[in-house]
């Protein structure tokens, strides 16, 4: 028979110990016999990605969670968890929960056998009705606590619910289809988001083009890019997000890439990053000594404004150790520019053959003019799909 105590006034010593294990600032200690009026809320994945209303979302604090083992007095443990004081909720991720249950559950009746002693109402039947499962449901199955862990059992489905699981399904296997959201939801995301299987089906849709007045998803936001980079080819997706995270192309300057500048990306062979522009190809090496090194197709000049490409590639005489420095240059590149470019520094060249330190001066001041608008230019067109 379980003695009547307050478990804070027997074991207090101990459990301020427990709480120093703790790595992190932890100042808010929780009991399981408190939690007869709580609830614990039982998560899978990651607590970021689960659907928390985000009010309750910015309550959350760190506390922590003391349980012990009525069996053994010396056993008493803390644990890090999130709680949410204005509905004394605790998040547990479902992993967890076995381990921590087996010994709280007996808090949770001492709480229960606490409140009968003081004359006070107790609003539960048993330990598990504190148990909140319902970010664990999903559009198939349903949660249920059996022998202290969590089991779950499909769900009965509805014709309905049949079509739109079968819809939600078609949707998500038509190769076209690049942007998946809820109808309810403000962001949108990558197919390969694990957010997308949370997405309730009545709601969910799917498209080609991304969802105007929506947003992009943080998580999956660098992956939807690349997959737009590479498309149809969603093979690539894996070695070419390696080779970009090589090179450090932040989201901000990928989404430049894909969106403003519409490059296409490829992995030609190992270490080699095909660059499809506007006119040109390009292959990029060096991504394992980190020092870069640019190829540009081969063409043939017929005329100040006009070539044919050709087979093959050549070295561009363009190295650096910054692999965004080489696409700004594929971005600036253009046939046109280029003649035009060339023929300017030999005219630059013999403006200073004739006149000398003078003429070094006034190209110089031409140079950097130029290059300041260049510059300006290129920032004014920054989208900031990214946030
Ligand atoms: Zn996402």
């Amino acid at each position: 028979m379980i003695p009547v105590t307050n478990e804070k006034e027997l074991h207090m010593e101990l459990a301020k110990d427990a709480l120093k294990s703790l790595t992190g600032d932890v100042t808010v200690s929780l009991w399981g016999q408190d939690l007869v009026d709580g609830k614990i809320v039982l998560y899978s994945g990651r607590l970021k990605e689960a659907k928390i209303d985000n009010r309750i979302r910015e309550r959350l604090v760190t506390a922590g969670l003391i349980f012990f083992n009525y069996r053994s007095p010396d056993f008493l443990k803390a644990s890090m968890v999130k709680w949410d004081p204005e509905l004394n909720a605790i998040y547990l991720p479902v992993e967890s929960f076995p381990r921590i249950w087996k010994f709280l559950k007996t808090s949770v009746r001492n709480g229960m056998n606490l409140k009968k002693q003081a004359g006070l109402d107790c609003t539960i039947d048993r330990p598990e009705d504190i148990i909140d499962l319902s970010l664990l449901d999903s559009n198939a199955r349903i949660a249920f606590i059996q022998n202290d862990k969590v089991a779950y059992k499909s769900k009965e489905l509805s014709q309905y619910e049949k079509r739109l699981i079968g819809n939600k399904q078609r949707l998500l296997d038509d190769r076209k289809n690049m942007y998946f959201y809820s109808d309810e939801e403000e962001i949108y995301h990558d197919k390969d988001c694990s957010m997308v299987k949370k997405i309730p089906i009545l709601s969910f849709k799917a498209s080609t083009k991304r969802p105007l007045g929506k947003s992009p998803c943080p998580a999956c936001v660098r992956r939807m890019l690349i997959r737009e980079a590479c498309f149809p080819h969603t093979n690539q997706i894996r070695p070419i997000t390696a080779m970009l995270k090589t090179g450090w192309i932040s989201n901000k300057q990928l989404e430049h890439l894909v969106v403003n500048d519409k490059i296409k990306l490829f992995v030609e062979a190992p270490g080699e990053l095909k660059v499809v522009g506007k006119e040109d190809s390009w292959i990029i090496t060096g991504f394992d000594e980190g020092i870069y090194n640019l190829y540009h197709n081969n063409y043939v000049k017929v005329s100040a404004t006009e070539r044919y490409i050709t087979d093959g590639y050549h070295k561009q005489g363009v190295k650096s150790n910054r692999l965004h420095h080489l696409f700004d240059y594929i971005n600036d590149y253009s046939y046109v520019g280029h003649v035009s470019f060339v023929n300017e520094q030999r005219k630059d060249k013999e403006f200073i053959k004739k006149y000398g330190f003078l003429g070094t001066i006034i190209v110089g001041i031409k140079t950097a003019v130029k290059s300041y608008f260049k510059r300006k230019r290129f920032n004014k067109n920054q989208l900031h799909l990214v946030r």
